[in-house]
């Protein structure tokens, strides 16, 4: 079959527009290198929606993250997904207040509504556990945290319910034009024909314009180091809590996540090696030092992992979305990425639209909504003992950490995109993200992956490919 549009990356921008162009009569496919959605960048980030004040004025980055931001929550809301506005403070101290003084003049010229600079006193009654000695602050009420992964995955599960094709494991090699359109041809071989290439392959967006003979722009990794710490610290800070900026980027930051932890990162350190996702003593220290610079006595015996993920920093300082001859590049999509990937979206479908003749009509059969994958979590206990009556799995908690059941886990097998791997199921449950990490779940997730996927219990692995988890069983059968 050939189709009128092929996405290459599921990351959030590959998810997010795969979702939006869905909703039209289009045969649309999207491909993945990895064993599944959201394996980039997206996640493994500060999971911030940005209010909009740091992009340069009248950049694609500003117009976009603030459009973006106004429209998350209607966004997750149909999605399902998690959204806290918990507000954001960039605190400085007394030398650096005409950087957040700049900051605000600049947020106000992109568009943000509300800001306002805190001073000493309010800064301390806001958020108690701030560096006393701070000066003051930029306070941003429309700043707010978001589930990057779930995000993706239920953006890429929208878009396969309302009828896009996913292909994972499909590591693109080649594309050559072919009858008008394009032949894109996997690494094991596998071809796909497609009208129309829509280039979100992230860090590697500019490998791919080199395949579409479109070179004019470098893409290089910028390391980002991550630690985060237990549910019973998810309360440390309520706000996001930034330094002020520098050029390589928006500093250490504190801040709660959606899940009730806290997160504590990223570092910013230029590399040359796109899969390098090592995580440092370099980069714990310099953690250790800058949080602890905005946020006083951060209990740092309470990190439970550490992560690292990897910014595709573009040549031009800008988001690059552009088209030429059916193929659509968008490259450098750094931070504010996360934030303005639905503006994003809605941004290539104009261009799709306006510029490059598509005209296909919208589908009367297209649902923008689907259900919150971690809703039985959210029951009362009347609600949830309904359905583990009409389904004992409900019942059978596997991590017992985050309080998953065995039958949200069979859901995240089944449903779209299904997760085949024990790190898929664990972004799609959140099991194994506990204290314990998934010491005491992991096998129990891999005998409910294997029997529900008919595989054998050695196949299934952590996240794809060689990562291979038991070699044999020493009890039972394999
Ligand atoms: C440390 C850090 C902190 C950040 N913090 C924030 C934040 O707080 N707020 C915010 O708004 N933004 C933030 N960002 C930016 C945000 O994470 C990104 O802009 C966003 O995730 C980019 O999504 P993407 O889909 O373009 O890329 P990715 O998520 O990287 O997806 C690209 C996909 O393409 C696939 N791919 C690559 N090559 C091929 C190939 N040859 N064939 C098939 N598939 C391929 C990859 O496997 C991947 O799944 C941060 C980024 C980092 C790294």
């Amino acid at each position: 079959m050939k189709y009128d549009i092929t996405i290459i990356g599921a990351g959030v921008v590959g998810g997010m527009i795969a979702r939006e162009l869905a909703k039209y009569d289009l045969r649309l496919c999207l491909l993945e290198k990895e064993n599944d959605v959201a394996m980039g960048a997206t996640k493994a980030n500060s999971a911030i929606v940005h209010a909009g004040f740091d992009a340069k004025e009248g950049s694609l980055k500003a117009k976009l993250n603030v459009r973006g931001s106004r429209m998350m929550p209607k966004v997750t809301e149909e999605l399902g997904v998690k959204y806290q506005r918990n507000e954001s403070l960039v605190v400085a101290f007394a030398h650096e207040r005409a950087e957040v003084e700049a900051i605000y003049e600049r947020g106000i010229r992109n568009g943000v509504e509300g800001l306002r600079i805190v001073e000493h006193d309010e800064l301390l009654a806001l958020e108690p556990n701030v560096n006393p000695e701070l000066d003051c602050a930029l306070l941003a009420p429309t700043g707010a945290i978001v589930c990057p992964y779930e995000l993706c995955i239920a953006a890429v599960g929208n878009a396969m319910d309302n009828g896009a094709e996913l292909k994972l494991n499909f590591k693109v090699e080649s594309i050559e034009q072919k009858n008008g359109g394009y032949v894109i041809t996997a690494e094991n071989g596998e071809a796909v024909e497609t009208a129309i290439v829509i280039n979100c392959a992230g860090v590697y967006s500019e490998e791919i314009a080199k395949m579409t003979g479109d070179a004019d722009f470098t893409v290089h990794p910028r390391r980002g180091e991550y630690m985060v710490l237990d549910k019973e610290c998810g309360n440390f800070t309520k706000r996001t809590i930034f330094h002020t900026p520098t050029k390589m980027g928006k500093g250490i930051l504190v801040s709660p996540t959606v899940d009730g932890n806290l997160l504590l990162g990223p570092t910013a350190t230029d590399i040359e090696d796109k899969t390098d996702v090592s995580t440092t003593p370099e980069g714990f220290a310099t953690i250790f030092e800058k949080s602890s610079d905005n946020v006083a006595k951060i209990p740092f015996n309470k990190v439970i992992t550490s992560f690292t993920g990897l910014r595709a920093v573009g040549s031009t300082g800008d988001f690059i979305i552009k088209h030429r001859e059916g193929v659509v590049t968008l490259a450098g999509i750094e931070s504010p990425g996360l934030s303005s990937a639905p503006a994003i979206a809605e941004y290539v479908e104009q261009m799709l639209r306006d510029e490059m003749g598509m005209n296909a009509p919208v589908k009367a059969s297209y649902n923008p909504v689907r259900k919150a994958g971690h809703y039985f979590h959210d029951l009362s206990m009347e609600e949830k003992n309904e359905i583990i009556k009409k389904d004992p799995r409900y019942g059978r908690i596997v991590c017992r950490c985050e309080g998953i059941t065995e039958g949200e886990i069979v859901e995240a097998v089944h449903r779209n995109p299904g997760a085949s791997d024990v790190d898929g199921v664990k972004r799609r449950t959140r099991s194994g993200m506990g204290r314990c990490q998934g010491g005491f779940c992991s096998p129990i997730v891999v005998d409910i992956i294997a029997r529900e996927k008919q595989m054998a219990f050695c196949d299934v692995t952590k996240f794809g490919g060689a990562s291979v988890i038991n070699y044999q069983k020493t009890k039972g059968e394999n």
